[in-house]
């Protein structure tokens, strides 16, 4: 057996943000040994260089200074010498995201791409991680998916495998971790600190809460939140594996980060980064648990279920179904794939489906759910310029990095690959009548791609689902994958039982008025300034020659700001024609805008219950996963 990498992790100085590291490699290439740290993170899409945060760095071999030099971005080499071969280096932890590592007095956080250097060549050398207390501070403990170094000798680890006793789960006293490779250190996060824990079964596997941050004053009610994620979850075992409702890790943690604002996640094999405003949490004296259908959830806790839920289903899709060229990822340069929309869009589709067929939220609140996606896509133009495909490909440098211009130039492979996944579903449901759902094309790709370690092949996608249903897709995927049409939902919901219309948004009901479109969004820096952020093509105030930075401060010589602006235009009659005066940098100019109608963007989704059959096939659709 290998020897392994043996890492030291310590919050050394955490008002300063540091912690201390150290890597040792035993026996280091004779010509001299190198060491790198990924630029990305694999799940988000976008060059980030988390070297940019080791501060100090030195090289010792045998207790004498070894000669080390950096040689591109992330990489550092040794001069030859004789290991053991040790780095010390301090890393600054204080970036406040899923992505890369925080430390403060009241908590760290981690990725191990954002802390341990790769030595090269060592890739699938196991890892040992010896995390060591902060000074002062006994209370702390750590949350992590990372197994811990069993303690009793002897036991090999082909022998754990085969199911001999695995260390207790739950949080952990600092102590030693193992990963069997370098790829599996980078992809279990790590908390410490004083979170607040609590756990769950699904399926017979434990599942842990751990809620970092400070806590809602009234109280959160954490055993709501476990009793709707144990539901979540076990829709999606059940959903991925209906005879043997297994899950494929020996147990789960949702590591949850509560701020005053925020809103992302970052999914892993065994474990899942949040981050959420307090917000979203559900409080102790709020309602118990959802007893009636109709009652909805807090609209702000429901998308904290969705976040989770999406993550989770990460677990089957991304983590372990995973596009061919992720298979190996490179750690240093870009991985380029074309199949985003299938792996992040669908699993939109599906964590709100899960809310549903889980029965967290009922169907009404489910449609809503969804109006509201198809309303976002429907109001974005970039989508007749943009794929999901190339907006897959292009992730590194369009969807991760947005500017002013996005909506106009770019299409979500997320909010549009959602609708295709609801839109390929009920194509398949309505074909095959009845026979298959996008269910199957999951399940038979877990089957043969997911649980063998087989990557998904560019392309390959199409074919599978085309194989797995017997349904001829081929006009599907290239009209609303590859080509920049939109899904035509209309038909294919009617055949559920659900009406789908349309309306311009702010028009109360349909047959009130349209109001006046202006065609920018409004918002303000620090003075309440009426700023525009975007201004989207074919709108109102781009053909007037107005732009995003632009600072309109009069509508028709009144002082307008940017809390009443959007009310003082709904004033106007379409048709009318307003005189802006507005600061391009210091430069005063005037504008002549002419509003038109607002466009029916806005989604109406309204189930019914005639005729029977098509009411029938929309709870086969919405109704529970079957066990
Ligand atoms: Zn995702």
């Amino acid at each position: 057996m290998q020897t392994p990498i043996h890492y030291t992790l310590k919050p050394a100085h955490p008002a300063a943000h540091l912690f201390a590291v150290t890597v040792t490699v035993d026996t280091p290439d004779p010509a001299g040994q190198s060491f790198m740290l990924p630029v990305w993170i694999p799940g988000s899409y976008m060059v980030r260089e988390f070297a940019r945060n080791i501060v100090t760095l030195k090289a010792s071999a045998r207790g004498k200074p070894v000669p080390v030099a950096k040689t591109d971005k992330c990489t550092w080499a040794c001069a030859p010498c004789k290991g053991p071969l040790t780095l010390h280096y301090e890393v600054y932890a204080w970036d406040l995201s899923v992505r890369a590592a925080h430390l403060d007095d009241t908590h760290g956080f981690f990725n191990a791409s954002s802390v341990f250097l790769l030595p090269l060549g060592m890739r699938e050398q196991p890892c040992e991680v010896e995390l060591i207390a902060p000074d002062g501070k006994p209370e702390w403990k750590i949350a992590t998916a990372l197994p811990a170094k069993p303690i009793t000798t002897g036991i090999s680890r082909a022998s754990a495998r085969k199911g001999a006793p695995m260390p207790a789960s739950g949080p952990m006293p600092f102590g030693t971790f193992v990963a069997a490779d370098y790829d599996e250190l980078i992809d279990q996060p790590v908390e410490m600190g004083t979170f607040l824990h609590a756990s769950f079964e699904a399926c017979g596997v434990p599942h842990h809460v751990a809620l970092t941050g400070r806590m809602p004053p009234a109280g959160v009610d954490v055993a709501r939140l476990c009793v709707d994620l144990k539901k979540i979850c076990e829709a999606q075992i059940r959903l991925f594996e209906p005879e043997m409702q297994q899950a494929p890790m020996r147990e789960y943690w949702f590591l949850i980060t509560v701020v005053a604002d925020g809103f992302g996640g970052l999914e892993h094999r065994a474990s899942t980064a949040l981050i959420v405003s307090r917000e979203d949490l559900p409080l102790k004296h709020e309602a118990p648990h959802r007893s009636k259908p109709e009652k909805r959830l807090n609209p702000a806790y429901r998308r904290l279920l969705s976040l989770a839920s999406h993550e989770y289903f990460h677990t089957w899709n991304v983590k372990r179904i995973k596009p061919e060229r992720f298979m190996d990822y490179d750690l240093a340069n870009e991985n380029y794939t074309r199949q985003l929309w299938f792996f992040e869009g669908l699993t939109d589709y599906y964590d709100d489906l899960m809310l549903a067929r889980s029965g967290v939220i009922g169907t009404q609140e489910y449609l809503d759910v969804e109006a509201e996606n198809i309303s976002r896509v429907l109001a974005q133009n970039g989508r007749h310029k943009q794929s999901v495909a190339d907006s897959s490909f292009d992730a590194w440098i369009k969807y991760y990095r947005q500017d002013e211009n996005a909506p106009n130039a770019i299409v979500s492979y997320y909010q549009k690959g959602a609708i295709i996944g609801m839109a390929l579903d009920l194509t398949i449901r309505r074909r095959s009548k009845g026979r298959f759902s996008l269910d199957d094309v999951l399940r038979a790709l877990w089957q043969t791609h997911g649980k063998r370690g087989r990557g998904v092949a560019e392309g390959s996608i199409e074919k599978i689902a085309a194989r797995v249903t017997g349904i001829d897709l081929g006009d599907f995927f290239a009209g609303v994958v590859h080509g920049t049409a939109d899904p035509d939902l209309a038909p294919l919901l009617k055949h559920h039982a659900i009406d789908m219309s349309l309306r311009a948004p702010g028009q109360g009901k349909a047959g009130e008025p349209v109001p006046a479109y202006f065609g920018a969004k409004v918002g303000s820096e620090t003075n309440g300034d009426a700023k525009l952020l975007q201004v989207f093509d074919g709108g109102a105030a781009q053909a007037a020659g107005l732009s995003a930075g632009d600072t309109v401060v009069a509508i028709d010589g009144l002082r307008i700001n940017a809390a009443n602006f959007d009310r003082r235009i709904q004033r106007y009659a379409v048709g009318s024609t307003i005189e802006l005066l507005a600061f391009r940098r210091d430069e005063m100019m005037r504008f002549s805008v002419s509003l038109p109608a607002q466009a029916k963007t806005f989604c109406v989704l309204a189930p019914h219950n005639t005729p029977a059959d098509a009411k029938a096939r929309r709870e086969a659709w919405l109704g529970p996963v079957p066990h």
